[in-house]
């Protein structure tokens, strides 16, 4: 995966020698002559004709595994000095297995299991190494969800809890965490799989320690030190993180962005949420809340926001804003919105974002128009920052995304019409995200072990 037919830069730096003078490296053979290329971490195979297969691009999942871990020898799993039980009968299992035993690092695994480097599983996720699962957690608005993850991105295992109301004390939300994390934990046991990390994703502004919660507005979360206060009461290593960093993760990972390093992740639910990644790694921002792109202002003056400012863009481009709109067409009384009122049985306040999106699928052209609105709002937004960012491609993921090709074709057309430079540099993709509600615990599962791993 994650290769391409191209002419190799090695190759090219290799051939700009040979019309001058001879490199002297033209004569040795073996590993030296391949680590003396202008470009070793681009292409480390033998010598090709006028193209070659590249097992990876800087940045890309499999390419990465070239570097990763080669020489890291990991500590036992769980808490730092503990591990003696569950380190003996992982090992024992993965011998039992013919697999080599975690905690050897990479070196050994290659040698095991007879992978080669550049090309193989980013953290042994093509089958060296797929024996241990990673918990993650989604603290939604609404619901807690938790799911036991595999290194390959895969959930076998799930357990859920109704989010408590804002208005409870920060350790009912930890309890039902924890309860979460044990029930999941139970599983795994019963399974006899390990768990070597628990990742929690949170709405909300998470600290670069990636450990406190700066603040939530579902929860009653104020700079809470969530993950110390989680760890006090779950053996198993936690991290904490937002939940669009781990939805945008995900994606790269295992879903709609992979092959692409530098992605805008855009979330289209009640309001707008977002994560940003470039050259393979999220970006945080310098006190952890980077990727807030809902309230960047597009309209001067424009609708009040929730966040105090006017003319957010997610006042123009989310969830919420369709309903607004179609709702301000049926209490106008419009006749536009004769289909859309009979879905909503009448009650301009029962109509919901899915009702509205069942109309457009059905055809009613008001529906579609509102689709279409706040699709060229969306298209607007990315084309800023895309001017800001230059990204390679934008992910479209929340629950509005579900409208598919109905909110993004108008999205296309507009950020085509108004990005930067248009005509003159390469555009962005824009896809709809593929692992919908399951993005977020799989990120955070993935990068609570990779943090263990020492690569996330
Ligand atoms: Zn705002």
């Amino acid at each position: 995966m994650g290769g391409e037919r191209r002419v190799c830069r090695g190759h090219a730096a290799y051939r700009g020698r040979r019309r001058g003078a001879p490199h002297r490296r033209r004569r040795d053979t073996g590993r030296r002559r391949r680590e003396g290329w202008r470009v070793p971490d681009l292409w480390r195979g033998k010598r090709c004709g006028t193209s070659h297969f590249v097992p990876g691009v800087p940045g890309l999942p499999g390419h990465r595994a070239a570097s990763f871990g080669a020489t890291r020898d990991r500590g036992p799993v769980g808490r730092p000095g503990r591990g003696t039980r569950g380190d003996a009968a992982r090992h024992r299992r993965a011998g039992a297995r013919g697999e080599p035993a975690p905690g050897r690092g990479k070196r050994a695994v290659e040698r095991l299991a007879g992978t080669p480097s550049a090309g193989g599983g980013h953290r042994g996720e093509r089958g060296a190494r797929a024996v241990s699962l990673a918990i993650g957690i989604d603290i939604g608005g609404t619901k807690v969800a938790g799911g036991l993850v595999r290194t390959d991105g895969s959930v076998v295992g799930r357990a859920r809890r109704d989010t408590p109301h804002r208005s409870t004390s920060p350790n009912v939300v930890e309890d039902t965490i924890v309860e979460v994390v044990t029930e999941l934990l139970a599983v795994a046991d019963a399974a006899g799989d390990d768990v070597v990390a628990v990742g929690i994703g949170a709405a909300g502004f998470v600290a670069r320690d990636r450990a406190t919660v700066v603040f939530a507005p579902h929860l009653s979360w104020r700079d809470e030190p969530l993950r110390d206060n989680l760890q006090r009461r779950v053996r198993v290593p936690i991290a904490v993180d937002n939940d669009a960093n781990a939805a945008v993760w995900a994606e790269w990972r295992f879903g709609a962005a992979r092959g692409e390093s530098n992605v805008v992740m855009v979330n289209l639910g009640t309001g707008i949420g977002g994560a940003l990644m470039l050259d393979g790694k999220v970006v945080r921002g310098a006190f952890g809340i980077a990727g807030e792109f809902g309230h960047m202002q597009v309209v001067p003056g424009g609708q009040r926001c929730e966040c105090g400012n006017k003319g957010c863009w997610e006042q123009y481009a989310s969830g919420n804003a369709l309903v607004r709109e179609a709702r301000s067409l049926m209490v106008a009384g419009s006749p536009l919105a004769t289909d859309l009122l009979a879905r909503a049985g009448g009650d301009p306040m029962a109509l919901t974002g899915p009702m509205i999106s069942d109309a457009a699928r059905d055809g009613d052209p008001t529906a579609t128009e509102l689709f279409t609105e706040i699709g060229h709002w969306l298209g607007v937004g990315m084309a800023n920052l895309a001017a800001a960012l230059d990204p390679g491609l934008f992910v479209i993921g929340g629950g509005v995304s579900a409208a598919g090709d109905l909110l993004l074709d108008p999205a296309r057309t507009m950020f085509r019409r108004t990005l930067t430079g248009r005509g003159y540099r390469p555009e962005a993709r824009i896809v709809a995200a593929s692992l919908g509600n399951d993005a977020g615990l799989i990120g955070a599962a993935d990068l609570a072990r990779g943090i263990r791993e020492g690569d996330a």
